[in-house]
């Protein structure tokens, strides 16, 4: 579709302001103050850009503006859906896996998506930053935790800071001899990428460790020329991106709207990492699909496109166990040798059934 210039100079953030530009209807405003009250609102001036307001079912829409639905919030969803805060041994860490941290600096973002897992934690109102002492707490954690190999920053989205402040960030992080890896997860190229400066940039890169940016899109359209120009400047500076995705209903949950994601990640030097169910956050049960419906997506991409463009799907556990790979399986036991010896395995007794890409069944090893 054609891009629609609705001329928006700043930030909409008043769902007023989202009425104002034709972006919501007027008649859901009560509504959408409720949601605004609870949950922040953040539309920058190229994602407002990128919506058709004279289509009800805009995919980019569905991500940004608010609606009157996520004012319900249904059985099991939760304000940590993924077991932050299990896994939090001081403010800003979530310490899951063994070599690796998450690093939570800001709780502020470009924009708020509808679906976001850390809704109840980012946005105003709540805390903006880690303050001074909390960032030199969280430093000392890491500097005592020689397994941590890789930081994560995340939040609310790092590239909201200053280059200046995320230099110094950097510069922290590098100075730790077991911190060998970087990674920064982010949505502002799509968002904002006018802040991807070549300052930016330049505080991305640091002498003692690698920097990695993974970026989150869910819609081609979200990469525009812009944002595959920011992505394209930090790839040839050096900086290595993959994407993170979610599979969200009305946005992306059909093969061809997947696949042409895949695809341009790909031809913009980004390899495809997660595709994430959609978490248990509160009033977002609208945007989620089911396992079934998403395993049935990754076979089908599977099907359509190279290796390049395909993404792990994967599930947080509730309660902080942590992401699993949720298929779709290729491989099933033929027989049922269940507790035959590995030994008795490599002699071929037991056989698997393994899909192929057309969905046709083969046995392994073939009889003979
Ligand atoms: S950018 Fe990330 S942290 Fe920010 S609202 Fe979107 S999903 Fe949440």
């Amino acid at each position: 579709m054609s891009k629609i210039n609705l001329n928006i100079a700043a930030t909409l953030r008043q769902p007023a302001e989202l009425v104002a530009h034709g972006l919501a209807p007027a008649a859901d405003l009560p509504e959408l103050e409720k949601v605004a009250a609870r949950y922040a609102v953040a539309v920058t001036a190229d994602i407002a850009a990128l919506i058709d307001p004279g289509d009800p079912d805009d995919p980019i829409a569905r991500q940004f503006i608010p609606s009157a639905e996520e004012l319900v919030t249904q059985p099991g969803e939760s304000a940590d859906p993924i077991g932050d805060h299990a896994h939090s041994p001081i403010a800003g860490i979530v310490h899951r896996y063994p070599d690796r941290v998450l690093f939570k600096l800001v709780h502020v973002c470009a924009v708020y998506c509808r679906f976001c897992f850390r809704r109840e934690m980012v946005g105003p109102g709540k805390a903006t930053a880690l303050s001074h002492a909390a960032y030199q707490n969280a430093l000392d954690y890491i500097r005592a935790h020689s397994e941590v190999w890789e930081v994560i920053l995340t939040g609310g989205d790092p590239l909201m800071l200053s280059p200046r402040r995320l230099a110094e960030i950097m510069a922290d992080l590098a100075a730790i001899d077991h911190v060998r890896i970087i990674r920064i997860h982010t949505r502002v190229p799509v968002a904002d990428p006018a802040r991807i400066s070549a300052e930016m940039i330049a505080a991305l890169k640091v002498k003692g460790a690698t920097t990695w940016v993974a970026l989150h899109a869910n819609h081609v359209r979200e990469l525009t020329d812009s944002a595959r120009a920011a992505c394209a400047d930090m790839i040839e500076a050096g900086i290595p991106m993959v994407s993170q995705s979610v599979l969200l209903r009305g946005v992306n949950d059909n093969a061809a709207a997947l696949e042409a994601l895949m695809r341009a990640f790909v031809e913009c030097r980004i390899k495809p990492y997660y595709l994430h169910h959609g978490d248990l956050a509160p009033g977002t049960a609208h945007l989620r699909t089911t396992l079934a419906h998403g395993q049935e997506l990754m076979r089908v991409l599977r099907g359509r496109v190279s290796g390049l463009c395909q993404p792990d799907y994967v599930l947080d556990i509730p309660g902080g166990h942590g992401k699993a790979p949720v298929g779709p399986s290729y491989l099933s036991q033929a027989n049922s040798a269940n507790s035959l010896s590995q030994e008795r395995e490599q002699h071929a007794e037991i056989r698997y059934l393994i899909v192929d890409y057309c969905g046709d069944v083969h046995l392994y090893p073939p009889k003979p």
